[in-house]
């Protein structure tokens, strides 16, 4: 685990006196499209596990994305490491001092810095596919422009010192109207759902784009063998081998979900005049 950990960690020199080891993705991944996550946190062992499994794991050695952990700790000053002290004004609870989260920013982005720095904040706006597209620059137009690098700063306690964000964030995510004990597992569905979305990262080359969300309607059902259990079937048009029924089945059952989950979403979607049609009788048969 510990070796892990160096990997994911750039040569920056903190006052504590670390200088870590450059990631070998990032030395390869530079020269082509990929995405940068720098992420300052004070707990970045949460993040190892996730990051060495499945997609995001296959994607960071295919070069495809580079994740590099920063712990904002490395960069106080004093003694004792602190990185938090009571509020002005009193109440309960601590706030993250300023002096770290600019030392660790400014150290490995520049300062002021050469991309956008996301807070992790329950007041931002609202993360969604639109939002994850938009950062993972779907289809990207200039590879290994700095927009395709970002900060992503993770709040604890009752949150950042208020000069952080007036100064030094460019960006505020929310990824739902809840409160999280911190910002790392925000920035971990921010990194996943982006990452999804890069060209390469997934099996299925048009798994993102099939996938609930992507052209604003929920996607369909999956099944898979056995064709029967415990007396229940598989959708005889599954089997049928018929590849135009079935994408047509399959377009009427995300049309059907949606409508009957989410139909907020439809206002949104792009669909055909078949599409409306099946809407239409839909509708018509709901109210018979
Ligand atoms: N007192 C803050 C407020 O009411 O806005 C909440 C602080 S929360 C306990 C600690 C940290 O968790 C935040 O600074 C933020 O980084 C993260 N966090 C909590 N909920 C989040 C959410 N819904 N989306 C993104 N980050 C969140």
């Amino acid at each position: 685990m510990l070796a892990s950990y160096h990997l994911l960690q750039t040569t920056v020199k903190t006052p504590r006196g670390r200088s870590n080891v450059l990631p070998i993705f990032l030395q390869t991944a530079r020269m082509r499209s990929m995405i940068r996550f720098e992420v300052f946190t004070l707990f970045p062992d949460i993040f190892l596990p996730y990051l060495e499994s499945g997609i995001l794991h296959r994607a960071r050695k295919k070069g495809l994305v580079a994740v590099n952990l920063h712990n904002i700790r490395d960069w106080t000053t004093d003694r004792h490491h602190v990185t938090d002290d009571l509020p002005y004004g009193g109440g309960g609870g601590m706030v993250m001092k300023p002096e770290p989260i600019f030392h660790a920013i400014e150290s490995v982005l520049g300062d002021p810095p050469c991309c956008p720095v996301i807070l992790l904040t329950p007041q931002g706006r609202k993360f969604d596919q639109t939002v994850a597209a938009e950062l993972a620059g779907v289809p990207f137009d200039e590879p290994g422009t700095p927009e395709h690098q970002f900060g992503l700063l993770c709040g604890r306690y009752e949150g950042i010192d208020e000069r952080v964000r007036q100064h030094l964030v460019s960006d505020e995510i929310s990824i739902g109207d809840y409160v999280l004990s911190g910002g790392e597992l925000a920035a971990l569905v921010l990194i996943d759902a982006v990452t999804r979305l890069i060209p390469g990262a997934l099996g299925d080359p048009d798994g993102a784009s099939k996938d609930s969300h992507a052209s604003g309607l929920l996607e369909h059902p999956h099944y898979t063998r056995p064709p029967e259990y415990r007396g229940w079937s598989v959708p005889e048009v599954l089997l049928s081998g018929d590849h135009a029924r079935i994408a047509r089945w399959r377009r009427e059952q995300s049309l059907l979900r949606t409508w009957l989950r989410r139909p907020d979403l439809l206002h949104g979607a792009h669909l055909s005049d078949d599409d409306h049609r099946f809407l239409k009788d839909l509708g018509k048969a709901a109210e018979e």
